[in-house]
């Protein structure tokens, strides 16, 4: 088994006294910000004048321009919207940040595909969560973490790796398990796995099922429920135990169905459109069609958000989780 590291594995004190500088303050930003100075680092925020700005200061932040931020940084975060990292770092962080410091990635998309090529007097690593940011901090104050994979490009100093999972053990994962990989393996895994499986298999899915039953004059709620709300029930038994423990809780009559219809849904035309995926993740042309989409101002990707968010699960959905104010929003809006 390959292995995984834990908080004990870790040299934390590589990073005391050291300033970082995490620059955004979104999904990731808030979370890597929060949960390294209640580690003990010294944490400043880099930042334009706007929404997140003034919530990093009211969160009790140092919040500079970016390129008063890196200036002094001994690690520089950056976790924009991949999208703007490029023009961001070409205009405010290249040149300002100190020699032998570290430039370091959530995610390798821009190391990867080239639209970054950093400067060859710094580090450059990236630790990677495994979860999206509001649960690298929920659970963080839970005392538990999301896991992370951590990763060099370039190690300049000869402490690159020992950065990366002090910051690693930092923002929690050293609770969960920190594991090594590369650039390029992080970026292609990553967006295989939310494109065919995490956010764009499961949200097909759940549509086609909600769909299927809203067509044969079945009730949307009915529908909602079964094919939405109760999929987190059942993904928190996979979680908690894998396949084996969820099946175990399940009725065998469900077990019996999972067995003989699920491999109907999802089957060797299924595998085959996810290995054409993944090749397009290899080759680079997602990556090619995705920097084109924001230099055209993503005429396709906002108007299939618009047709997504007029779809009738979306208002069902609204409508019932305001009767059950139990069911929390972890990303507060
Ligand atoms: P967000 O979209 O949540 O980041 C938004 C932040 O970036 C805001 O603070 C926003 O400030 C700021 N920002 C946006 N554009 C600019 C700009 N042009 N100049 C300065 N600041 C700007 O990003 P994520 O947290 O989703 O992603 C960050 C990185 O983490 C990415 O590399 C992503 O791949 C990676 N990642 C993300 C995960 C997730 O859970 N979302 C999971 C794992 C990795 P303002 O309020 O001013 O707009
Ligand atoms: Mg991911
Ligand atoms: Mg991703």
């Amino acid at each position: 088994m390959t292995k995984v590291f834990y908080d004990k594995d870790l040299d934390q004190a590589v990073l005391n006294g050291k300033k970082i500088a995490i620059i955004g303050y979104g999904s990731q930003g808030h979370a890597h910000a929060q949960n390294l100075r209640e580690s003990g680092y010294e944490v400043i925020i880099g930042l334009r004048k706007g929404k997140s700005f003034d919530q990093a200061q009211e969160d009790g932040f140092e919040v500079k321009a970016v390129a008063d931020a890196v200036k002094d940084a001994d690690v520089t975060m950056i976790l924009l919207p991949d999208e703007h990292q490029a023009k961001v770092y070409n205009e405010s962080i290249k040149d300002n940040m100190k020699p032998n410091s570290a430039l370091a990635f959530a995610h390798g998309f821009n190391i990867h595909f080239s639209q970054i090529v950093p400067r060859e007097d710094v580090d450059v690593f990236l630790v990677a969560p495994k979860g999206p940011g509001h649960l690298v901090r929920r659970t963080y104050q839970e005392e538990a973490g999301v896991p992370a994979l951590y990763g060099i490009y370039q190690d300049v100093t000869g402490n690159a790796t020992q950065v990366a999972m002090a910051y690693a053990g930092g923002i929690g994962a050293g609770r969960a398990g920190i594991l090594q990989t590369t650039f390029q393996e992080e970026t292609e895994t990553d967006l295989f796995g939310e494109q065919a499986v995490l956010c764009g298999g499961m949200t097909s899915l759940v549509k086609a099922g909600f769909e299927t039953l809203t067509d044969a004059g079945y009730q949307p709620e009915v529908a909602y429920f079964e094919c939405l709300h109760e999929l987190k029930l059942i993904v928190d038994l996979m979680y908690e135990g894998g396949l084996e423990n969820m099946r175990y809780s399940i009725s065998d009559t469900a077990q019996w169905g999972d067995f003989v219809s699920g491999p109907r849904v999802v089957n060797d035309d299924t595998k085959a459109r996810m290995k054409e995926i993944l090749t397009e993740i290899q080759d680079g042309s997602f990556a090619k069609d995705w920097v084109l989409e924001n230099q055209a101002g993503r005429p396709r990707y906002n108007a299939i958000n618009n047709q997504e968010y007029n779809h009738p699960i979306t208002q069902v959905g609204k409508d019932l989780r305001e009767l059950m104010p139990f069911v929390g929003e972890a990303v507060k809006k």
